[in-house]
């Protein structure tokens, strides 16, 4: 076998590309290679191979990152890719419906989740569940573990998930004489085409059942729950979605149960701003403490820092926690937690403290002096984000 190509390169796409550029590119090379537009084509067909396993990792954030981190290596042993021997057509067909959506290539595709009749063998592929999931900045700091309960299809115990009576009670389909797919021409916005699709009598599975189970009428599932364990790893975002294969609906009369897609919500802290990798945090202090210098206390991600605020500090002056942001999700680099100073400037003031300000107010040394003042707002913001 040779070597494999670069995921990023067999869709095109730069290293640091957005879900929405892969989801793209990868819309287009398999349009370029879908074996409805190359009957016969062995290389298109590899291709076409090679693009859905190329998606199928840089689309979920988890596998993407163990990519990045140690490249095909880290793919071994994973279900559904690696190890050599790709995926196969019908795991491919079966997440067309994700990725093309309702649109017009989902329609060209075949309609049904784009399966274009390639599919065989018993059952129909559960679909795939969503489920949000709330996680706080200390979770996402540190990785989660979450159990959660899921609704959703699962195998009918009663005929542990056949759909039938008993094993004799499955017969040849008399519509495509069990090969479970039909032919037809369709019309499409590229011209004829010829089409092979799903056989509608017993969709696609080349056999019907005479005698149904009658706990769950003959579908092979029924409606349930499932505890479901998530390990959410550290420093994931708000927007991300992970993937947990074949935790999802069971499928109908022994198909392959769909996917579980978690999708990642942050909760907002109280005293914290997220930016990136990076943690803000806005703290007031007294022109009197900030005159004579001072301890404080300051939250963070990871519990209350103590940090020293030295005489004479100016308002605007960023302190900077290094180390005390979130960890990237696909690196070992780690941010910081940016202290924005803001002096506080009393707003009212008793006849002493009027007193005693005048008596300041004409001292050279309560001059403001831009020179010895904290560097310009704009120039500040690119120093940090550099
Ligand atoms: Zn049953
Ligand atoms: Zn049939």
């Amino acid at each position: 076998m040779s070597a494999k190509r670069d995921y990023y390169e067999v869709l095109g796409v730069a290293k640091g590309a957005s879900q929405d550029e892969i989801k793209k590119a990868y819309r287009k090379v398999a349009m370029q290679f879908h074996p409805d537009r190359n009957p016969g084509n062995t290389e298109a067909e590899e291709k076409f191979k090679e693009a859905a396993e190329a998606y199928e990792v840089l689309s979920d954030a988890d596998k993407r990152a163990q990519y990045d981190r140690f490249g095909h290596a880290g793919m071994g042993n994973r279900g559904g890719f690696g190890g050599g021997g790709g995926m196969n057509m019908d795991d491919i067909f079966s997440n067309f419906g994700d990725i093309f959506g309702d649109d017009i290539f989902g329609s060209f595709f075949g309609g049904g989740g784009g399966r274009g009749g390639q599919r065989r063998g018993r059952g129909t592929r559960g679909s795939n569940l969503r489920v949000k999931i709330r996680l706080n900045y200390e979770e996402i700091a540190k990785g989660a573990n979450k159990k959660i309960k899921v609704k959703k299809y699962v195998p009918c115990n009663t005929c542990d998930g056949l759909g039938a009576k008993d094993k004799n009670a499955f017969h040849t389909c008399n519509t495509c004489g069990g090969s479970g797919q039909v032919r037809k021409v369709t019309q499409t916005f590229l011209g004829q085409m010829q089409t092979v699709t799903t056989c509608p009598n017993c969709n696609g599975e080349g056999q019907t059942i005479t005698n149904k189970c009658t706990s769950c009428k003959g579908e092979g599932r029924q409606y349930g729950e499932e505890m479901v364990s998530l390990d959410i790893p550290a420093g994931v975002q708000e927007g991300m979605q992970l993937s947990l294969t074949g935790k999802g609906n069971a499928g109908e009369r022994g198909g392959a149960p769909g996917d579980l897609l978690i999708l990642i919500e942050e909760e907002q802290h109280a005293e914290l701003q997220r930016d990136g990798l990076n943690v803000a945090f806005d703290l007031y202090i007294s022109f009197p403490d900030a005159a004579f210098g001072t301890q404080v206390e300051v939250p963070t991600i990871d519990g209350k820092a103590k940090i020293k605020i030295p005489a004479g500090t100016q308002s605007g002056k960023i302190f900077r926690l290094k180390g005390k942001g979130f960890p990237s999700v696909n690196s070992y680099e780690k941010g910081d937690q940016l202290i924005h100073v803001n002096v506080w400037t009393p707003q009212t003031l008793t006849s002493d403290e009027k007193n005693m300000l005048e008596k300041m107010q004409n001292s050279g040394n309560f001059k403001p002096n831009p020179e010895k003042s904290e560097k310009g707002f704009f120039e500040k913001v690119r120093d940090i984000f550099s």
